[in-house]
């Protein structure tokens, strides 16, 4: 999976304008060619051990376990990545296809900056000019994001067109790429857009359920009995979900944001209410109105905040291999606070919807149950945020 076309049954695919088809092709053929390459193999590998510090851990929340009274809770700790969050993953493979691509300037959006930080991170290694677009509502919001990318060496342009947010900068940054295809990459921060994106950021995530099917052999014996990520576009779900597809003890579950409650418009529960359409380039399940244009999300956690998600999880959802359930705000709000004083561990607000639904789940079963989390991030980003929120200072 995906066929050559690159889809997942009837969902992702390319439908893009034929100039951006041939640099999709381009793209698919050298991506396919670095993954036979020794060399590329070897350097990403290493960048991975000594630059991320992989693997990250897995680690038994007792405590909170204990307090639950049922099944035990293990957290993957992404985390503990270089730069605190699973997106370095495809960020440092996105990178180097760029470099091996001759590619002169690595372009994308960012929100909350994280994907941007990444991506700025890793073209800082890797050697290559990063250009990151980004409305001036969110560079005014996120300033300790804005001020890792002035460092890290990225040209940041602002955007003030529309509302001055993430899908004014997306269109931004797409007329800058559309302007030289050729010398231009537009790295994409998740498993969505045009083949072959959901593949290769799925495969550059991979790691993540790799390591962690061998950690919770070497650590319980067996296999975990649910497995659980938040998903926006849904990039730390499939970097953990792939190496259990197959196995059909395990039951998978991916957590959306329920926002303000799935019975109000402020949500981004998409494979729960979203119904099949396409979105920048790709078919998956989308929140849309009657005429087929996507509708205004909404959740506290701005990482999971987009109107689509990645084709493989509409995939498998119609398949019936992944489970989706949905977390509200409040839900998150009061896991990021159990998680932080129960285990000492801050998570991000995004994975705190992944606890919030372990810490659902455990008291339902039996205590030699395992329950194993991605933890996709660490929530120093979400400090000021939540402090307001909670009245903290
Ligand atoms: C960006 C982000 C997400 C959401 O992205 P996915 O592609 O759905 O994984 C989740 N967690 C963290 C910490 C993030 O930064």
């Amino acid at each position: 999976m995906p066929d050559a076309e690159g889809y997942f049954g009837d969902f992702g695919g390319s439908e893009i304008p034929p100039a951006l088809k041939q640099a999709m092709d381009d793209i698919t053929r050298a991506y396919q060619e670095i993954c036979q390459r020794e060399d590329f193999r070897q350097e990403l590998q290493r960048l991975l051990t000594h630059f991320v510090g992989r693997p990250s851990p897995v680690y038994h929340c007792e405590r909170l376990s204990q307090q639950l009274g049922g099944a035990q809770i293990y957290l993957k700790r992404e985390d503990l990545n270089h730069t605190g969050a699973h997106k370095i993953n495809h960020c440092l493979g996105e990178a180097l296809l760029a470099r091996f691509m001759g590619k002169k300037k690595v372009i994308a959006e960012t929100g909350a900056g994280q994907h941007g930080v990444a991506l700025a991170t890793a073209c800082a290694l890797v050697g290559i000019p990063c250009e990151i677009h980004m409305g001036q509502v969110d560079i005014e919001k996120e300033h300790p994001n804005v001020m890792r990318m002035k460092i890290l060496g990225c040209t940041l342009v602002p955007v003030t067109r529309g509302t001055a947010t993430l899908k004014d900068a997306v269109d931004s940054a797409f007329e800058e790429y559309l302007k030289n295809p050729t010398d231009y990459i537009y790295a994409i921060g998740s498993v969505v857009g045009p083949h072959p994106f959901p593949m290769m950021v799925r495969d550059f995530q991979k790691v993540i359920g790799q390591e962690a099917r061998e950690q919770m052999q070497d650590m319980t014996g067996e296999l975990p009995d649910v497995i659980l990520a938040c998903v926006g576009g849904g990039s730390n779900a499939m970097g953990l979900f792939d190496a259990f597809l197959n196995d059909e003890s395990v039951r998978i579950m991916g957590v959306e944001p329920g926002g303000k409650g799935l019975d109000t418009p402020d949500h981004a529960a998409t494979m729960t209410l979203g119904t099949p359409g396409v979105i920048h380039g790709f078919r998956c399940h989308v929140l849309q109105d009657a005429s087929g244009e996507p509708l205004p999300v909404h959740s506290i956690a701005s990482g999971l905040d987009y109107p689509g998600v990645g084709p493989q999880h509409s995939y498998l959802k119609e398949m019936g291999r992944v489970e989706y359930t949905s977390i509200t705000d409040q839900e998150c709000l009061d896991a990021f606070m159990t998680l932080s004083r129960t285990e000492g561990i801050i998570p991000a607000l995004e994975s705190a919807h992944a606890v919030a639904q372990a810490i659902k789940l455990a008291p339902t079963l039996s205590q030699d149950k395992v329950i194993l989390v991605n933890l996709s991030g660490r929530g120093d980003k979400d400090l000021d945020f939540v402090c307001r929120k909670l009245g903290l200072n």
